[in-house]
């Protein structure tokens, strides 16, 4: 049976020129545990290192519900401060938009302090990407997109994506923004798998967004499955991973990859080890007949 295609070693995020490696890694959970800087600084290089240029964060990150709100990009930020030649080797994409106590505010007033206080936090100029982390259905697309053109304008985000919104929500904002959308970050898995039923990824392909992948591996799930569900999944990804020599979790990156919308898969794990070992993802081969394998494990029941 023919195989699929391997991902490229580098893409283009979107339609811009920015080239980023096709998997990427993430820091909900950087701040976690105390983190110091030195350490955070080494997970940097174990990514850089490895080969993965695209770096995830959010204003959020590191809030725990009453306090840490900003701690994820404060700690990068004196890993940057500490060695500024690193921002010249990341591709750096933060997220904002919600607002604790509030859940969330894209009003001009609100988004445009947020921008400035990412970049006070992570100590840099501008960010490549700026993500609406979860779209405010009160904020009017209109209104939302003048402001981040006027981030755009003034150099302060280069590009700008989206994170959860709706296909009706993307599309909106897409309709009133005067420069072009660049990616869209929606939960992706082999155990959450609506993204490849209910459009988005074909919107995506649509806008020419490239798709980043939150939770790739179910939040971990996948490495300790515990219900039917995820048994059946997990059984359905060894068998690939078994036969090239790769761990489970590498082969539900690549399953992921295989997709010809160009899912970017966020890697979650602040271990250096397991981040290094998630680029063997490039290199993993899917027949169709593999892949439908997992999505019908994933869905539970034969395809019609
Ligand atoms: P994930 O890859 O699904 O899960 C990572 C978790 O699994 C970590 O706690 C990791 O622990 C654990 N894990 C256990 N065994 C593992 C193994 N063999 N290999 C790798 N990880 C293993 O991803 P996630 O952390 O939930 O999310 C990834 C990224 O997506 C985040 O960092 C963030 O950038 C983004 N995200 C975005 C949104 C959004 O709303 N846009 C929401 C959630 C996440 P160790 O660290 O100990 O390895």
């Amino acid at each position: 049976m023919s195989q699929l295609p391997l991902p490229p070693s580098f893409r283009a995020l979107g339609s811009s020129d920015i080239a980023v490696s096709p998997i990427a890694w993430g820091m909900w959970r950087l701040a976690e545990n105390g983190r110091s800087a030195a350490d955070a600084a080494k997970l940097v290089h174990a990514v850089l290192d490895a080969g993965i240029n695209f770096l995830d964060t959010a204003d959020i990150y590191g809030f725990d519900g009453t306090g840490g709100f900003g701690d994820a990009e404060a700690l990068l930020g004196e890993v940057l401060a500490a060695e500024p030649a690193l921002r010249d080797r990341m591709v750096l994409a933060t997220k904002g938009g919600i607002a604790p106590p509030l859940p969330y505010d894209q009003s001009p007033e609100y988004l445009a302090k947020a921008i400035d206080a990412s970049l006070s936090r992570l100590k840099v100029d501008s960010v490549d990407l700026w993500q609406i982390h979860r779209p405010d259905i009160l904020a009017h697309p209109q209104e939302v997109a003048r402001t981040l053109e006027n981030a755009v304008s003034a150099g302060k985000i280069r590009t700008i994506g989206v994170s959860n919104f709706t296909i009706h929500q993307t599309a909106a904002l897409s309709h009133f923004l005067n420069v072009k959308l660049v990616t869209t970050q929606p939960e992706i898995s082999p155990l959450r798998i609506t993204c490849f039923e209910n459009g988005e990824l074909d919107q995506a392909m649509m806008l020419g967004l490239t798709p980043m992948a939150w939770s790739p591996l179910g939040g971990g799930r996948l490495a300790d499955p515990q219900t039917p569900e995820e048994i059946a999944v997990a059984a359905a990804l060894d068998g690939v991973a078994q036969a090239q020599g790769v761990s489970r979790t590498v082969a539900a990156y690549s399953w992921l990859m295989a997709h010809p919308a160009g899912i970017i898969p966020i890697i979650g794990s602040q271990q250096a080890a397991r981040i290094a070992e998630g680029v063997e993802a490039l290199k993993v081969t899917w027949t169709r007949e593999d892949w439908y394998a997992v999505l019908v494990a994933a869905r539970g029941e034969r395809l019609p």
